[in-house]
């Protein structure tokens, strides 16, 4: 099966993407640093991969898939001295978190989720390599403990990913207060910590890792070197990711490149600004998913190429409520989408059952819209993950199920329009599967959507579904009694706190709008 063709930013081009080894495919995943709740940044950093991995497999690909935790790094220990909790359990505490929420958010485990406390001899083992290749030096600090450095100068292609020169990082560095470093840019590879601090020991003594190396080493651990595909947030690309590829190509000079592509996804700005800590502009995913459904954050996400930038708005109700515009009309698109695929499958009980027969040509128009929305999904997903397309192909193939279902309804009484309709329907089903499948949307049923959505909506309006079922049995009550002004009155009460009814021959249905 064709595969698709990436953008790699280490060529600025768009490149077809041939696996190194034919049986398996290597993925890594910059993680997270886990010292405060996880954000939509983290969200879509996730996601990139996600799909990437979901498509490579349902090319045909057998994939590795390793995303790291970084539980060991500065930030966690200024946090844990504000919060008097010991490092490894404030940094345990919220990986728990970031699993749980991305689990929810439909991302596939990782195969290998490595944590940088349980790799110190693999980090350790790189850097003394680097060390004895002459690409990394100790410097003593005066209290008595040692770093050590990377030395860049020692690597002639550092700034080969970022494209940037070293004479202009040099003069763009900040004036270095260290005198000890030989160079601006050189950076840690091991920090020297004393008897007292959180560390480890090492060849060097007592200290912790710089953040760079655990990405070397633990790629290497779980994927090897010259591993086939490195993803992670644009924000990573300098200095994060040219120093992986300085330390991995400096401790091997002669295995060719430490990855093959490298994948990057944009940022999400909150506002117009760019999502950061200064501006103090986070959105949490927990906040997100206190208003919004799962599924609709992953739709809005892919509603938008993966290198471009998201926009994500905020907006301040009336009645004090903050909500997400653009993720509440990506609910209202799943909504739709689900609502659709529980009209098909009506159109599937019964005595209905598909044949192979011609679908005639009064039902050829509808036909060739859901085939063309999967050709373009698919071409979409094989050019650079376009999941913006797949995703309005979701649309179209939604659009067309409706179609399908008012042709029957308009004509019901013909068998044989019913028949040919189950075998179209049965099509478009599973259109609508195959690219779910490859977006990871969908992974809840219908039911389970509804209900969900249903409790959630209830929630942030402040209303009980106690207090509807109430509503609904007066109103049922007022039917029977044929006291129609105040079934009426009943429904309209409803309809002002949100709530739409909807009438089966299995009692009324309730549910909530975005
Ligand atoms: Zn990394």
């Amino acid at each position: 099966m064709k595969l698709p063709t990436l953008y790699n930013t280490l060529s600025r081009r768009p490149e077809p993407f041939v696996p190194k080894d034919p049986q398996r495919v290597g993925v890594y995943c910059c993680g997270p640093t886990v010292y405060d709740l996880p954000h939509a940044g983290h969200a879509r950093a996730a996601l990139t991969p996600d799909v990437l991995v979901r498509f490579l497999r349902a090319r045909g690909q057998t994939v590795t898939y390793v995303r790291n935790i970084t539980d060991v790094d500065d930030k966690i220990l200024a946090r844990s001295q504000q919060t008097g909790q010991p490092p490894l359990s404030l940094s345990a505490k919220m990986a728990e978190i970031y699993r749980d929420q991305m689990h929810a958010f439909g991302c596939l485990d990782p195969d290998h989720e490595p944590k940088v406390s349980e790799h110190l001899d693999q980090i350790v083992e790189l850097t003394a390599e680097l060390e004895r290749q002459g690409a990394a030096y100790v410097v003593e600090r005066p209290e008595g403990t040692r770093d050590v450095y990377f030395s860049v100068r020692s690597f002639p292609g550092y700034g080969m990913l970022s494209r940037r020169r070293l004479d202009e990082l040099r003069v763009g560095a900040r004036v270095e207060k260290d005198t000890l470093k030989r160079d601006p840019l050189d950076f840690a590879l091991w920090k020297g910590a004393l008897e007292e601090q959180w560390g480890w020991p090492s060849p060097w003594g007592r200290g912790r890792p710089g953040w760079h190396i655990e990405c070397s080493a633990m790629s290497r651990c779980y994927l090897g070197h010259g591993f086939d595909i490195h993803a992670g947030g644009m924000d990573l690309i300098f200095p994060h990711h040219e120093n992986e590829i300085a330390q991995s190509e400096a401790a091997r000079p002669d295995a060719g490149p430490f990855a093959r592509f490298w994948i990057h996804n944009g940022f999400v700005n909150v506002d117009k600004e760019k999502m950061s800590k200064s501006l103090g502009n986070f959105v949490t995913i927990s906040d997100i998913f206190e208003r919004n459904d799962p599924e609709a954050l992953r739709w809005f996400l892919l509603s938008v190429h993966y290198r471009g930038p998201v926009q994500f708005d905020t907006e301040t109700l009336s009645d004090g409520r903050v909500i997400f515009p653009g993720v509440d009309e990506a609910e209202r698109r799943v909504d739709y989408l689900h609502a659709s695929l529980g009209r098909l499958e009506d159109l599937l009980v019964g005595d209905v059952r598909p044949s192979k027969r011609d679908l005639g040509t009064d039902l050829g128009d509808i036909a060739h819209a859901a085939r063309q929305a999967l050709a373009a999904a698919e071409q979409g997903m094989l050019d650079d993950l376009n999941t913006s397309v797949a995703v309005a192909s979701l649309g179209e193939l939604a659009r067309a199920a409706n179609e399908l279902c008012d042709r029957v309804m308009q004509r019901r009484k013909d068998v044989d329009l019913r028949a040919r309709a189950a075998v179209l329907a049965v099509e478009i089903r599973d259109n609508i599967g195959t690219i779910s499948d490859w977006l990871g949307l969908l992974q809840a049923s219908g039911e389970v959507y509804r209900t969900r959505t249903r409790e959630r909506r209830a929630r942030v309006r402040g209303l009980s579904s106690e207090l509807v079922q109430d509503k609904i049995t007066a109103r049922q009550q007022a039917r029977q009694t044929r006291d129609f002004a105040r079934a009426d009155r009943l429904r309209a009460e409803l309809t002002a706190l949100g709530v739409s009814l909807r009438d089966t021959p299995e009692g009324t249905v309730w549910s909530i709008e975005v």
